[in-house]
């Protein structure tokens, strides 16, 4: 499974690669010390860290909503793991379409 990066077009290769690092990350090793890593490697402070990943949006290429199609985008890493074990997965804007008859991965 893999993730698939969407940048802002104002986000350069450092940042990139940053980011590409950031999702590298595996659970359950320690995030904490994962951020902190990044931090020190790339030589900025957490909220640069943050604001850079901000204009990144990670996807997975494998999970799609199984109503309209649209990718599965991450949050945060421990998502990743997380939606695996899910057997399906809407995402929200059909959940709320539906009234909430869908409902998140059973
Ligand atoms: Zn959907």
């Amino acid at each position: 499974m893999s993730v698939k990066f969407f940048f802002d077009s104002n986000v350069d290769d450092a940042a990139k690669l940053l980011c590409h690092e950031y999702w590298s990350y595996v659970s359950p090793s320690n995030y904490i010390r994962h951020l902190n890593k990044l931090c020190y490697d790339y030589d900025v402070s957490p909220k640069d860290l943050f604001t850079n990943l901000a204009k990144c949006q990670a996807y997975l290429d494998e999970i799609h909503c199984e109503y309209c199609g649209l990718g599965y985008r991450l949050d945060v890493p421990a998502d990743i793991s997380y939606i695996k074990k899910q057997e399906f997965w809407f995402c929200d804007g059909c959940i709320n379409f539906s009234g909430g008859q869908l409902i998140v991965g059973r």
